[in-house]
């Protein structure tokens, strides 16, 4: 039951992404792609699914396990999967990459900007000298500047789901998710500015990023719920 309800949540995200990340992936040649926060699998069974040759990491053993099973639910795909902490990624994962995907709001699990740092360092090292980068995060600028106007995230939950930040400084968000079958909890996150971010990516050595909002090229600054970062090497 718990992998049919992620499918069906699964049919929503793929219906509010479109082909995005498949069409920006395409656009630049890749082949090879590192999925570095795999989760329960979304975004790499996509990608096997569109033939591309795609390993999957996550710190995460019992994120794998699920993806690796959710994405043989789907289309009976092997997923090929490692664990790896981002921060040691060059030790856990061999070989180099055309692209390294990081979606979902996954970096904001990282509290220490030393980690960041690293993190971003180890999937630069992981890339071909032309290889891309794509990492998304929601728009923390509009909750921090603004207050917090969105009720549900733009893709990662389904619709029932409501994501409400109850608590929110420079150094913390805590979020408080509802389902619709009454149960909650409470999840921190870092609270990412979008500048910021693009900084540190600069800083480790991407020579260029273009920063879309809610897959979209130009945007008013307070609107997307979530950004999406496409770093390039050279
Ligand atoms: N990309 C997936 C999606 O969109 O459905 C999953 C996103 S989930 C919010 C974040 C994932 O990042 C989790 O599976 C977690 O285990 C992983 N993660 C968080 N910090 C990590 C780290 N330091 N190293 C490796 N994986 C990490």
């Amino acid at each position: 039951m718990e992998k049919w309800d992620e499918l069906i949540d699964w049919r929503r995200r793929y219906e509010s992404e479109g082909t995005f990340f498949i069409d920006q992936l395409k656009a630049r040649g890749v082949k090879r792609v590192l999925d570095v926060a795999t989760g329960t699998g979304f975004h790499s069974v996509r990608l096997v699914q569109e033939g591309f040759d795609t390993v999957s990491a996550d710190g995460s053993q019992e994120m794998l396990r699920k993806a690796f099973e959710n994405g043989f639910a789907y289309g009976q795909y092997v997923l090929k999967v490692v664990q790896a902490d981002w921060r040691y990624l060059n030790r856990d994962v061999h070989g180099e990459f055309d692209a390294v995907i990081c979606l979902g709001n996954s970096f904001t699990h990282l509290f220490s900007e030393r980690d960041r740092r690293k993190a971003l360092a180890e999937f630069y090292a992981m890339l071909k000298h032309d290889g891309v980068l794509i990492i998304d995060q929601r728009n923390y600028d509009s909750i921090l500047d603004d207050g917090f106007s969105s009720t549900h995230s733009y893709y990662y939950c389904g619709e029932e789901v409501t994501a409400e930040p109850e608590y929110v400084d420079e150094g913390l968000a805590r979020f408080r998710y509802r389902f619709p079958d009454g149960s909650e909890y409470a999840l921190n996150m870092f609270p990412l500015r979008k500048n910021y971010m693009r900084r540190l990516m600069r800083e480790v050595g991407f020579q260029r990023v273009d920063t879309f909002g809610d897959f979209q090229k130009t945007y008013h600054e307070a609107d997307p719920d979530f950004f999406i970062h496409v770093a390039e090497k050279t």
